[in-house]
């Protein structure tokens, strides 16, 4: 097939994949996946994923990013800081050639995470920077929102994004169908096959708009299991079903999105940084 898989959101450079990475790697290209989009959510990230691009250089993808929520679903999660993203600042600028976005950004306002006025507005503060670094790099965005659906999109489009996917996106569809107007994406990860709300979701995007994700090692189709970019199988399957297209059609189309979106993945895999 002249098109592979493109995950257009994943974790590569979690900690969960360290032990065994050869193999996941194996796995991945076995399963017909050409590109790792590899986000970050944290500076302490930044130096492995860019190792990850030297080891496997026409695989990985990377893109920096200061999550919204920082300390990895831990215990220690809390919600960002500026002082964060001042840390990540300068690593922007020093690799902005090996960047094919920034991300990921965004918005998590679900109470328990983010349960005071000034920690959503840290939140906003950190992500409008993003969004700016982003228009000055000239990139992309690669983006989180959770209990923040139209938030999120407003403020992408006043700021003058025109570029950005949302990730596992689970806002209303009439939300969806603005990000759609502003031009930008939705990806749809392998949890969505358990979760027939996502379903109308998918139906009502047009899938000149959807790309495919797995956001490994989070959001499988097992919940208590970690998953693998090779699942991306699954999403291409589920989105067809759901759409009444062949998975040929999904594969082909969400993987010529992925490429419109990030064009420097074309450029990165050509040996060009
Ligand atoms: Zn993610």
């Amino acid at each position: 097939m002249e098109f592979a898989f493109v995950d257009c959101h994943c974790h590569i450079s979690a900690r969960e994949f360290e032990e065994d990475l050869e193999d996941v790697i194996q796995r991945t290209t076995e399963a017909g996946v050409k590109t790792l989009v590899a986000v970050t959510e944290e500076v302490r990230e930044f130096d492995r994923v860019l190792q990850l691009q030297d080891r496997y250089p026409d695989l990985v993808a990377p893109c920096f990013g200061v999550h919204p929520l920082q300390g990895g679903g831990g215990p220690e999660q809390r919600s960002v800081k500026p002082q964060d993203l001042d840390a990540a600042l300068p690593h922007f600028y020093k690799h902005r050639e090996r960047l094919v976005a920034v991300g990921e950004i965004g918005l998590d306002f679900t109470p328990w995470c983010a349960p005071t006025q000034q920690d959503r507005d840290d939140q906003m503060n950190v992500f409008v920077k993003q969004l700016d670094i982003a228009k000055e790099l000239e990139l992309p965005v690669n983006v989180h929102s959770r209990s923040a659906a139209k938030v999120t999109i407003v403020t992408m489009r006043e700021q003058g994004i025109s570029r950005a996917l949302l990730h596992n996106f689970a806002g209303k569809p009439s939300v969806a169908l603005e990000g759609v107007k502003a031009g930008y994406l939705f990806s749809f990860p392998p949890a969505v096959c358990r979760n027939q709300q996502r379903d109308k979701l998918i139906r009502k995007i047009p899938l000149e708009h959807i790309c495919l994700e797995t956001d490994s090692p989070a959001l499988g189709l097992d919940k208590h299991a970690r998953n693998e970019p090779g699942s991306i199988v699954l999403s291409c399957r589920h989105i067809a079903d759901v759409k009444g297209l062949s998975p040929q059609t999904v594969q082909l189309v969400t993987a010529q999105n992925a490429l419109r979106l990030f064009p420097k993945v074309n450029q990165l895999q050509r040996g060009g940084f």
